[in-house]
Formats: structure tokens, C-alpha cells, sequence
């Protein structure tokens, strides 16, 4: 095996393990493989050993790397800033957007998804406190957003994500994962379930497969260490 198929197979177990400990081995935990900076050879390394999710955030490597792979059956995940003149592009060319944080940039996608392709699947940013970045929705404007994007038929709103900033314990890193669950469970309907929690990366699987995560965004264990810093 290569390192990437290596790694890859050890964050399965580390993802397996967590399942286990936590009693969530009765829901999928989808790992999506984070090859922002990576070369299309990764990529397809990890494709080789059955990944097929892959987490990208900045937008022209992005579609270099798509159009380089598209002969392999990969999902493509945009997890970047969303800025308002790469609307169209996103819409274009990926599968599932993280980062959506305004109506506004829901309505552009909404508008631009292509008709022959399937509804976008969006996750809605929420920014709970001590966020790394300021990006996300602040908590009690999320009902009112959700039921907005819920009413455009061309995005498909599956539920929330979150990039806390980074946490020593496991019991701190837990805390705004348990937060986003809760929120979520408060503003879910029989139709609108938003099942989706997209949370959790290298450093803090096991705290967010604890509060529930269905997807964890895994660059850096899977692929080494990143040298390009953006
Ligand atoms: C880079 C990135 C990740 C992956 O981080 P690692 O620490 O390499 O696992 C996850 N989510 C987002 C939004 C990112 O930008």
C-alpha cells in the first residue's frame, strides 16, 4: 500500500473506533477526503483505495483537479469561502457545498445550478462562538435561513456545518459540536430532517463522531502535512 492508502485505511479505523465508543455505529459517518493543495495524483491514489468524497476550497485548483479526474467517479465537496462572482463556477462543477452562510449566495446558486444536474446539496455555516474564522451564521438567525433555502427547488438543504477554533480537551472540543446538535434538533421538521452535520476534522474526529457528526472533513491525516499555506 502507498501512505495515502495507508493513512487512509487508519482514519477508517479511527472513524470505526469512535462509532464504537460512542454508540453510532447505526448511522453512516461519510469521511470526506480534504485535498485542498494536493496534486491530482493523491487524489487519485485515494480513489484507488475507495475514497470517493473529496473536500476542496479553493475554486481554480479545484476545477483543474476535477477536469483532471473526471474519467474516476469522485463527489466533489466545496468547502472554501463562498465569494459572490464564484457562484456560477460552484454551481457548475460541484456536488455539495459546506460553506453557505447568506441568502444571497443561496439564491445565485439556486439560480445557476444547471438544469441537468441534480439538486446542489448544501450545508448552512453557523458560526458559534470562539469561531476560528468569522465565517457562519450566527445561531439565532439560522431558523429563519433555513426555511428560506428550503424554499428553492434547486438547492437541497441537507442540514449544517461548523469550524470551531481548535480546542484542547476533548470535553472543550465537544462543546460547540453539542451545540450545533442541539440547534439542529430544535429547528428539524419531519420534512426538512437536516440530517447533515458536517463537523469535526484530523484534529477533533473523535469529539465531533461523539455529538453526532454524519460527515468529517480529514485533510491533513489522510494526506501528511500541507506545505502550501493560502
Ligand atoms: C482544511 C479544512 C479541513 C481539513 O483540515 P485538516 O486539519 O487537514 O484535517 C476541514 N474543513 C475545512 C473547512 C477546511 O478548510
Amino acid at each position: 500500500m502507498n501512505a495515502i492508502a495507508t493513512r487512509l485505511e487508519s482514519v477508517r479505523q479511527h472513524i470505526q473506533n469512535a462509532a464504537i465508543k460512542y454508540g453510532r455505529l447505526d448511522r453512516g459517518i461519510q469521511l470526506l477526503a480534504v485535498s485542498k493543495t494536493r496534486p491530482a495524483e493523491d487524489i487519485r491514489s485515494a480513489l484507488e483505495a475507495g475514497q470517493r468524497c473529496f473536500g476542496e476550497s479553493y475554486l481554480q485548483e479545484a476545477i483543474e483537479k476535477i477536469q483532471q479526474l473526471s474519467d474516476m467517479p469522485a463527489e466533489w465537496h466545496f468547502i472554501g469561502r463562498i465569494q459572490s462572482n464564484k457562484t456560477k463556477t460552484i454551481a457548475e462543477h460541484f456536488d455539495w457545498v459546506h460553506g453557505l452562510c447568506s441568502l444571497k449566495h443561496a439564491q445565485r446558486l439556486n439560480d445557476q445550478r444547471p438544469g441537468n444536474l441534480p439538486p446542489l446539496n448544501v450545508c448552512l455555516q453557523v458560526n458559534l462562538s470562539q469561531e476560528r474564522s468569522k465565517a457562519g451564521v450566527a445561531p439565532e438567525e439560522v431558523a429563519a435561513l433555513v426555511h428560506l433555502i428550503h424554499s428553492l427547488p434547486r438547492l437541497q438543504l441537507q442540514g449544517f456545518m461548523t469550524l470551531p477554533a481548535p480546542a484542547e480537551t476533548l470535553k472543550q472540543q465537544r462543546h460547540p459540536f453539542q451545540r450545533l446538535r442541539e440547534l439542529r434538533d430544535k429547528i428539524k421538521t419531519k420534512e426538512l430532517p437536516l440530517e447533515t452535520l458536517s463537523m469535526g476534522m484530523s484534529a477533533d474526529l473523535e469529539a465531533a463522531i461523539a455529538e453526532g457528526a454524519t460527515i468529517v472533513r480529514v485533510g491533513t491525516a489522510i494526506f501528511g502535512p500541507r506545505n502550501i499555506q493560502k
